[in-house]
């Protein structure tokens, strides 16, 4: 079921008397979107006073914007909009760090009520807000954003994620399919994903981990509302590479059974070419000498790269680096 409404609203009009409105914070991690953040601002201020004024949520809740060391006029407009409305208030970065650093950052400023965590370029359905709270309302302290229409990506973008999530169930890591970093959290399950320390940080991961009560709510994904995508090609295979090296051990484990395979068949082929050599023409040349020598080679290389991959995680690991620098709060 899509839900893109805000039929929560009406009912919260009714329940408001007996409900305890808490402070919410919607954290929107920013890198270069100057040309969507007004409309972004603008869109979820309206959401955020709907919901006010229904109950659902304090009046004193309030848009986080976090600047991820934006290299274009990204912090001037948050601090302009910091300036004309109290509802904004402004993060920024001492330098780029990542959209899961700086949403990290953002969850660490939050001090207390539930959270949620949305992109700037409004693909998300801001109206179902109203809903994740609702659930929150309702004992969830994690509730996901799943795209059920995913009819606005790329075709290639649609293909890779699909991809993504098989490979991942394969490996036997719990992830919410279609399930990006739109999600409330409530202050408990906030202050369990901020006690993972990890430097590879892969959110997606982590947050099904911290356990709790939890809920999931619809939308149909929109395309970007302006501006371009900050995820390209390169950074969307680290961060899938980041997502399988956290979570699962099992391409390693893979190693060793490619191992195993190639062994046996080093043993039959070895048997095979002396039974060539003594009843028949023999047919083991240079030619699939050579050949035979690239295969071997190559998955070698290959289990080198995996385990590789593997080490630069510890290597990034052990070094216990600062995940990010906050130089100015508003
Ligand atoms: N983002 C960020 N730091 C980065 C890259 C992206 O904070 O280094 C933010 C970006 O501004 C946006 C969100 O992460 O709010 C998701 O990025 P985008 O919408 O470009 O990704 P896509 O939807 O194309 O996968
Ligand atoms: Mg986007």
């Amino acid at each position: 079921m899509i839900n893109n409404s805000n039929v929560f609203l009406d009912k919260k009009i009714e329940n408001s008397i007996s409900y305890h409105a808490e402070k919410l914070t919607v954290v929107v991690p920013c890198y270069n979107e100057q040309d969507v953040l007004q409309q972004a601002a603008a869109t979820l201020e309206k959401q955020l006073d709907a919901m006010i004024e229904a109950g659902l949520v304090a009046a004193e809740s309030c848009i986080l914007f976090v600047d991820d060391g934006s290299r274009d006029d990204t912090w001037r407009l948050i601090t302009e909009l910091a300036g004309s409305s109290p509802m904004v208030q402004g993060l920024k970065l001492s330098r780029n760090v990542g959209h899961q650093n700086a949403l990290l950052a953002g969850l660490a400023h939050v001090k207390d009520g539930p959270c949620i965590s949305i992109d700037a370029d409004l693909q998300d359905d801001v109206l179902t807000m109203s809903c994740m709270v609702e659930h929150y309302r309702q004992g969830c302290q994690v509730v996901y954003g799943i795209r059920q229409d995913r009819a606005t990506d790329t075709l290639f973008k649609r293909n890779s994620a699909y991809l993504f999530y098989k490979v991942m169930a394969l490996l036997g890591v719990e992830t919410i399919e279609n399930h990006a970093d739109f999600r409330l959290l409530g202050s408990a399950a906030r202050k369990a994903v901020l006690s993972f320390t990890e430097e590879n940080l892969y959110l997606r991961g982590i947050v099904p981990l911290v356990g709790f009560k939890t809920a999931s709510v619809y939308y149909a994904r929109k395309p970007r509302a302006a501006g371009e995508s900050k995820y390209p090609l390169l950074k969307m295979l680290a961060l899938a590479a980041r997502g399988i090296t956290s979570f699962s051990v099992v391409p390693l484990r893979m190693i060793a059974v490619l191992g195993v395979a190639v062994f046996l068949f080093g043993i039959l082929h070895s048997i095979w070419s002396v039974i060539d050599k003594l009843f028949f023409q023999p047919a083991v040349g240079w030619a699939s000498l050579s050949s035979l020598i690239c295969i071997i080679g190559g998955l070698q290389m290959l289990a080198l790269g995996v385990v590789g991959e593997y080490i630069g995680c510890i290597y990034t690991e052990v070094k216990r680096r600062p995940r990010y620098f906050v130089e100015q709060t508003l």
